[in-house]
């Protein structure tokens, strides 16, 4: 049985005026001490997965990969690769930024068997760009995504919406440059403003007004826009190519199993959620203290396939349905203007994407 390795590397060039994930400012001896922890983290980590179970999709996440000093990454995976197989022919992502995705770092991310690049564009309006705090230009984030193309890797682009100074004709030139720049995937996430960054400050100061129904309108005109340039939406916030869709989201998607390694990074194994504790002074010093979430029943693991198979073009399958206890007739009986199901898998029409979530919590949950 396959399953999806996720690797976190916590650290960026700079923060960003929005950013609440968990990550810090990038700094060399914290990094290659990351390295060695992340290799203790997989040989911990192995001990749960099973006899000859491999990776079929790899995917280092942060923070930002990229930033990382020559010659790390390569020392973390040659190292994580003792304990952990990666199977042939895996998907292979590295997520980067515009601003540190250069010829050497395409080059090493070759080397290493990287075959798909996931960057983190944003927007390609400068104004937009400097309000969020994203240390990359226009200019640059459109050199990163031809590069990574040319140099053969699969790429994928982000866009965020709701964001300062964003009108449609934007997110319309956004889709159309990164079509003409390379890249095969789309992903388009709304602005969530969090308490304690920059940009909530800036809303509190009345300098920003995000306003959910622009938001929607921004949505529905990247994915028209997408449409029209070839990328199909398989999943809320997701686009691409027939067949560039992402193998490892797709695992989260469908509820498979996934292990994560770095501070933070969190696993499904055995229907048991986890993350490791966001410590990275603890995790530097050894310790992986995992933090259990969730201990899923086979029923309730249904459930979660099901309501994440509603978020995809794919849809719930009947099986899943089944084992969690919904009767796709009955369900179409009381809720029909939403749900479509034709045997195989019961599905939430595209047009209710964007609100799936309330829709979902009164007629699934
Ligand atoms: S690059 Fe990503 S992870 Fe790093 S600070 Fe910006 S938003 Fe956060």
């Amino acid at each position: 049985m396959s399953f999806g390795l996720y690797i976190h590397i916590p650290f960026c060039k700079s923060v960003c005026a929005y950013c609440d994930f968990f990550r810090g400012v990038y700094d060399s001896h914290r990094a290659q001490r990351y390295v060695g922890a992340l290799i203790n983290n997989a040989k911990k980590a192995a001990a749960e997965l099973r006899p000859q179970q491999a990776a079929d999709s790899v995917y280092i996440g942060g923070g930002t990969p990229t930033v990382l000093a020559e010659g790390m990454l390569a020392a973390a995976l040659e190292g994580i690769k003792k304990h952990i197989k990666f199977a042939e022919g895996a998907e292979f992502t590295c997520e980067g930024n515009p601003e540190s995705f250069t010829e050497k770092k395409a080059e090493e991310l070759k080397r290493l068997g990287v075959n798909r690049v996931s960057l983190g564009v944003q927007s390609l309006n400068g104004a937009t760009l400097r309000a969020l705090g994203r240390a990359h230009t226009a200019r640059q984030a459109v050199a990163a995504v031809e590069l990574a193309a040319r140099r053969g890797f699969r790429v994928s682009a982000d866009m965020m919406l709701g964001v300062p100074f964003q009108t449609e004709a934007d997110v319309k030139a956004f889709v159309r440059a990164m079509r003409e720049a390379g890249a095969e995937h789309l992903s388009a996430y709304m602005l969530t403003v969090h308490e304690g960054t920059p940009l909530f400050e800036a809303v509190r100061r009345g300098e920003f007004c995000p306003s959910e129904d622009e938001s929607a309108d921004l949505y529905e005109a990247f994915f028209r826009a997408a449409a029209e340039c070839g990328y199909a939406r398989y999943e809320i916030s997701n686009a691409a190519f027939p067949g560039a869709e992402c193998r490892h989201n797709l695992k989260y998607w469908r509820a498979e199993e996934y292990l994560g390694l770095g501070a933070g990074a969190f696993s499904m194994l055995g229907g048991r959620r986890y993350h490791i504790k966001e410590d990275l002074d603890a995790y530097l010093a050894g310790s992986c203290e995992e933090v259990t979430d969730e201990v899923m029943s086979a029923k309730e693991l249904a459930l979660e396939q099901t309501v994440f198979g509603l978020r995809t073009r794919f849809g719930a399958p009947a099986e899943a349905l089944a084992a969690a206890g919904i009767d796709a007739a009955e369900l179409l009986s009381r809720a029909g203007r939403y749900f479509t199901f034709d045997g195989g898998a019961l599905r939430l029409k595209e047009e209710f994407w964007l609100v799936s979530d309330g829709i979902i919590t009164k007629y699934i949950l």
